[in-house]
């Protein structure tokens, strides 16, 4: 049922009483999340597991010019986003996404990139003991859950984004979870933000959408009408235009539940 629309505080009645002044009810009814640097991370960072397999497998890496060329992982993102790559949507476009990500940075740290090196580095960065929720995720799905907010994913991620999300303990919260990998779309796509908002039976307007890209995340979420809400842990976009926050902690405030 949909919660009823606030009224402005009027400040007499008829009887010359005063009415009673309820705060702005919640609303918004669903609040969807990216995961990727949203809700999860790579632990060890992604450099620093990058470099710890390296040097299992004997080669040296200067971790400045390993710093100075991660640019490399997020350039690749846009550029499959752009091409519409559907990369996350079976082992071998993902193997061969990432594989072409590895060759960039083996290159730039004067390294040639082997068949085996880039399986190593593929298994070590698709093993779920390599990932951690970020510590404001549980707290801030909890706040939520309680203010009666239905919760989703919406990630362009590979399939088993399901079992890592299950051995972080984060699925029951998560009414639903839509998956690149699993649904053959990929953000900044419409139709994957229409996907679930349809699981959840919402209304775009009543409906946010969290996330780190304002080109996958908010720009898409905003276009089909959801409220996006760029988190920006990095301190990336100061100057975003939209809603910005750069922790969890202040989604609630953000889309107007008590802090
Ligand atoms: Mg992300």
């Amino acid at each position: 049922m949909e919660r009823p629309h606030s009224t402005r505080p009027s400040s007499l009645t008829g009887s010359g009483r005063p009415v009673s002044y309820h705060p702005e009810p919640v609303k918004y009814r669903a609040v969807f999340f990216d995961a990727g640097e949203t809700l999860v991370h790579p632990h060890p960072s992604f450099p620093e597991l990058f470099a710890l397999v390296l040097r299992g497998e004997g080669h040296d890496v200067d971790p400045v010019v390993l710093r100075e060329s991660i640019h490399v992982v997020s350039d690749r993102f846009a550029q499959a986003a752009e091409d519409r790559e559907l990369w996350t949507t079976s082992a071998h476009r993902s193997k061969v996404f990432w594989r072409g990500v590895y060759v960039k940075l083996l290159g730039r740290l004067g390294l040639s990139p082997t068949d085996e090196l880039a399986g190593r580095l593929y298994a070590e960065f698709t093993d779920l003991a390599n990932y951690r929720a970020f510590p404001d995720v549980r707290p801030a799905l909890e706040r939520l859950r309680t203010a009666g907010l239905t919760l989703g994913v919406v990630s362009n991620f590979e399939e088993w984004l399901e079992r890592l999300l299950e051995s972080l303990g984060l699925t029951p919260f998560f009414d639903v979870r839509v998956i690149s990998g699993v649904e053959g779309v990929e953000k900044p796509d419409e139709r994957i933000f229409r996907l679930a908002l349809d699981r959840a039976g919402v209304d775009p307007s009543r409906a946010v959408y969290v996330g780190d890209s304002p080109a996958l995340d908010t720009r898409p979420a905003e276009s089909v009408g959801m409220l996006g809400v760029l988190l920006d842990r990095r301190g990336r976009h100061p100057d975003h235009a939209g809603i910005r926050i750069t922790t969890l902690d202040d989604l609630p405030a953000a889309i107007g539940l008590e802090a």
